[in-house]
């Protein structure tokens, strides 16, 4: 007998359990609501808010988002274009000279 009452106390506990591992797994799994996602302005890929940098651009004061990678990318052109002006200049002034 007491063995039965244990029984039927122990398997909705049991499910119980279950249950919530089951929950707590979908909403790990899930992506939290709480964190915004904003478009980045040059690759068009979702990043949460605090992975971007917000700049604001133009006369009309719009806010853009620029992820990490291109802004990296966008530094390497630009580094790349000033050093190709730097060879440039060295060469025509050595060809002036
Ligand atoms: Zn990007």
């Amino acid at each position: 007998m007491l063995f039965f009452i244990i029984w039927i106390v122990c398997i909705p506990l049991v499910i119980w359990i279950i249950l919530r591992i089951v929950s707590r797994r979908k909403t790990d799994a899930a992506a939290d609501p709480d964190i915004q996602l904003e478009e980045c302005a040059i690759c068009h890929e979702e990043f949460p808010m605090d992975a971007l940098l917000e700049k604001e651009i133009g006369g009309y004061s719009r806010i853009y988002c620029f992820c990490g990678d291109c802004i990296e990318q966008l530094r390497l052109e630009h580094q790349a274009k000033v050093a190709h002006k730097a060879e440039e200049e060295q060469i025509s002034e050595a060809a002036n000279s």
